[in-house]
């Protein structure tokens, strides 16, 4: 296949969540896609929540994917900010007139998009580690950890945070670093804790930071940000038992005044989980190379406290298939990024600065309380209304990028695009 032509396959690094919507929306362009993930099985059951935003949920609608996610999730309609003592410190609403977030298990989103896949006829191998490629002049080869290769025209790492397709595409790309805190969360059934009216309640606790909601049927779920200067694997923070973790956990929060050490003691340790590390990804300077492409954590991971990574994830996805629709691979990848990179850049921006806040001392914490009062009464909830408000027209035609000396949007998806 020549430069100038259509591409027809595309191998899929990575079976997360950005991996088979990749896949979907490929597949609806007329591209034939296959997925390759690294672990020997499924990942059901893994993980904690996460929030899906409205506009990621409007993007799945794209690809006919909305109607089988929004029954899972559980409306979020702001985030209401707290101090140690439970003393309220704002609020960040939704915009009017925007949706709320949702917010639902990672597994439960996984499992969905799983099923569809495979309905739609999406192969999806498992146990396929990508450790290499090789490019030709007409197509590009997977090899993987097992021995095998697989080649189609054009191959997209949609590998997560601690992407291998990432330096392939550039060896001097940046990595995920350590933000100096670990993520646990919960679910539990029923607790005796008044609900919070479908706001999350996050408290900049003096030792750690938590996030609560209770929902009216009295289940709720929380999650803590502990500090921990030095940085942990996964693996490292996993091999200490939930049974271990649980009293530190409680003992971190011993002299706040939020629920935080009752919804701990209510909960089992196999109720626990043990997200891990948190990690904090740089700007990826080089997007694509050649017949390779990032999407997803890959290339954009917002903090995990912006609600957007999986939303972010989902929009890149489907444009990303949209370009590749429309246009020979070298302009469509320019496109792509042309339309995907000054959104997300400004979504990571205006989300970041809540790791360090979460991760600050004594003196920090007073700081940060006192700027987030001043905060919350300052930022307007309908000035957060262009995050949200993203539509994508499936059928509007992708044109070609103008040259990087041309400012502004690429391409015109639809009237309402990319604000
Ligand atoms: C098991 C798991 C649990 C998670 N739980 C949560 C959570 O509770 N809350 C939350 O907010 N976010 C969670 N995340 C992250 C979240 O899914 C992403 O931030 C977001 O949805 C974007 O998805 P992604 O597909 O780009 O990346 P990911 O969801 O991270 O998916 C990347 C996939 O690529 C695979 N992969 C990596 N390297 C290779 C390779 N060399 N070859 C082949 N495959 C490879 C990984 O195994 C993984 O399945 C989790 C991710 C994983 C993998």
């Amino acid at each position: 296949m020549s430069d100038s032509r259509q591409t027809r396959s595309a191998l899929v690094i990575g079976g997360g969540i950005a991996g088979p919507v990749t896949a979907m929306a490929l597949r609806q362009a007329g591209i034939e896609a296959t997925v390759y993930e690294a672990y020997p099985h499924t990942a059901e059951g893994a993980g904690a929540g996460l929030s899906l935003a409205p506009n990621g949920l409007d993007a799945l609608d794209a690809i006919g994917l909305g109607h089988l996610v929004r029954p899972l999730g559980k409306p979020m309609a702001g985030i209401v900010l707290q101090d140690w003592a439970g003393r309220r410190l704002g609020e960040f609403g939704n915009p009017p007139g925007v949706p709320p977030m949702q917010f639902l298990r990672r597994a439960e989103l996984y499992r969905a998009l799983y099923q569809e896949a495979e309905r739609r006829g999406v192969r999806i191998e498992h146990g396929k580690r990508l450790v290499g490629v090789e490019e030709g002049a007409d197509q590009v080869t997977a090899l993987f950890a097992d021995g095998t290769r697989t080649t189609a025209d054009v191959l997209i790492g949609a590998d997560g945070l601690r992407s291998t397709v990432r330096p392939l595409v550039d060896p001097a790309a940046p990595g995920p670093q350590y933000a100096g805190l670990i993520s646990f969360g919960a679910e539990l059934e029923r607790v005796a804790v008044p609900g919070t009216e479908d706001r999350m309640n996050m408290s900049f606790g003096k030792r750690a930071f938590f996030g609560y909601q209770v929902f009216e049927d009295a289940s709720a779920v929380w999650f803590v940000n502990l500090p921990h200067r030095e940085p942990m694997t996964a693996a490292e923070v996993q091999r200490t038992p939930a049974r271990q973790w649980l009293p530190r956990l409680r003992e971190a929060f011993a002299e706040d005044g939020t629920p935080a050490t009752r919804l701990i003691e209510a909960t089992d340790p196999d109720q626990l989980i043990i997200v891990g590390p948190m990690e904090n990804m740089p700007a990826v300077p080089t997007w694509s190379r050649g017949r390779l492409v990032l999407v997803g954590d890959a290339v954009h991971a917002p903090s995990s406290s912006s609600g957007q990574g999986a939303s972010l994830a989902i929009e890149s996805a489907i444009q990303l298939a949209r370009c590749l629709r429309d246009l020979p691979h070298p302009q469509a990848f320019a496109a792509y990024e042309a339309e995907r990179r000054p959104r997300v850049e400004k979504i990571i921006r205006a989300t970041t600065r809540k790791n360090g806040a979460k991760a600050a001392g004594p003196v920090g914490r007073v700081l940060n309380a006192w700027a987030l009062r001043v905060f919350s009464k300052l930022v307007k909830p309908a000035k957060m209304a262009w995050m949200f408000d993203y539509r994508i027209d499936w059928e509007a035609r992708v044109t070609a990028a103008p040259s990087p000396s041309a400012t502004g949007p690429v391409t015109r998806s639809a009237p309402s695009a990319a604000r």
